[in-house]
């Protein structure tokens, strides 16, 4: 017992090597959160491809954590919420409601080009619109689906870390 806690105190923290921090501006609100975002994700109609990106991009390689990012199981807990998928019809008013419920300063980050502008199921009959139609979106991650570097990238935005 003794010799594998060694073990782990020897070996450390295993991640890639941390990137340079992203270009382009962070949110204003974001700075009032200072280095600490609490994020909510809601599926607002998502073909669950954005899902397994986002898994991997707070897994043990990429550790989304780190930056100060981390996934909450409340609305009521969180500072920004990380939406996903094109908005269905039966998903615009819990996902309001759901904005509604973020304490202020909120912040929006769009994943995937579903919810950035419907992507491939943009004009199918049951789409409400993108994200940015429902709710006010801060930040947008490109990508269908896109990379955990890409949506830890947009995460760091928030943090500024
Ligand atoms: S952006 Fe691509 S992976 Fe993400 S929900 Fe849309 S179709 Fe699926």
């Amino acid at each position: 017992m003794l010799s594998l806690w060694r073990k782990i105190r020897r070996t450390g923290r295993v991640a890639e090597p941390p990137p340079p921090l992203p270009e382009g501006e962070r949110p204003e609100r974001a700075a009032l959160l200072g280095g600490s975002v609490q994020i909510r994700h809601v599926d607002a109609g998502s073909c669950n491809g954005c899902e397994i990106e986002i898994g991997s991009a707070f897994g043990p390689v990429h550790d989304g954590e780190r930056y100060g990012a981390r996934l909450v199981a409340s609305p009521r807990h969180a500072d920004a919420l990380l939406v996903t998928g094109v908005v269905t019809r039966n998903m615009a008013e819990p996902l309001r409601r759901t904005f509604d419920a973020v304490p202020a300063p909120k912040l929006v980050v769009a994943v995937g080009d579903c919810a950035r502008n419907c992507g491939v199921f943009a004009g199918a009959y049951g789409v409400a619109g993108a994200v940015r139609d429902v709710v006010p979106v801060d930040v947008e991650i490109h990508g269908c689906p896109p990379r955990p570097e890409a949506i830890v990238e947009g995460l760091r935005k928030l943090t500024g870390r």
